[in-house]
């Protein structure tokens, strides 16, 4: 499994002294434990499954996920050397439940070369700072803010906050969004007003994606919701 609480934050970032924005950050997601609990995530057995399940979920639901991984597995592919021999049409075939199955078996291929640099050893890739190891992510094909995270933070055991649609709607509603529509303005309201915690920062992703899934969805299910003591948007809905 990856490495989940516990882990080195890999900086010394603290909370900005005196903001009103990380109390009630704090706030949103200790209601949203005290709902849903752990979320356990992310699924997969080693930090190498996860960084392919970080790909594959790219436009696509977990359950496909899942899918397309037992049956890499039933394959004896996953691996870095495995995929790294497999020719790409053969994997694109079986990643075929995933959606964009040609160009995520590119993406998957491209991963695994860059593995090679290392020899393999996650352990020595990931041994380097969150800014260094975010941007060597981001130059691999494929990879984007988001999936990059993803494997800083569950694959990697780092503190890099995850950003995604679900994330932004809900903040907008909360009227916590930060001013510049950005994924790193996003992220920065995170990293900058709360602890560097990985066991957090793991928790809370996962539960703000458990509440977009169900409740805070397109068409909110606000009286569901338990944020609604502490969400303008919901209260705004009650009272019309
Ligand atoms: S109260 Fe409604 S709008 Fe606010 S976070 Fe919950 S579901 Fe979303």
């Amino acid at each position: 499994m990856a490495r989940k609480s516990g882990a080195k934050p890999a900086n010394e970032r603290r909370p900005r002294p005196g903001s009103r924005v990380g109390p009630r950050l704090l706030d949103v997601y200790r209601r949203l434990y005290q709902a849903y609990g752990p979320q356990s995530w992310w699924p997969g057995e080693t930090a190498f499954e996860m960084i392919v399940g970080a790909i594959l979920t790219q436009s696509v639901a977990w359950t496909n996920v899942a899918k397309t991984i037992a049956a890499l597995k039933a394959a004896d592919l996953m691996s870095p050397a495995a995929l790294r021999h497999c020719p790409t049409d053969r994997l694109a075939g079986l990643l075929r439940p995933c959606l964009y199955f040609n160009a995520k078996a590119v993406k998957v291929k491209a991963m695994v070369d860059h593995l090679a640099r290392y020899d393999d050893d996650l352990e020595r890739w990931f041994d380097q700072d969150v800014p260094s190891l975010r941007s060597e992510l981001l130059s691999i094909h494929g990879v984007g803010e988001e999936t990059a995270d993803s494997i800083v933070l569950y694959a990697a055991g780092k503190p890099s906050f995850v950003i995604d649609a679900y994330t932004r709607r809900i903040l907008k509603r909360l009227e916590l969004a930060p001013s510049v529509d950005t994924y790193r303005a996003y992220q920065a309201r995170f990293e900058d007003e709360l602890p560097a915690d990985v066991a957090l920062f793991n928790e809370y992703h996962a539960l703000l994606v458990r509440l977009g899934k169900n409740v805070c969805r397109t068409k909110p299910r606000c009286p569901a919701c338990p944020l609604l003591g502490i969400c303008p948007t919901g209260q705004q809905a009650a009272a019309s």
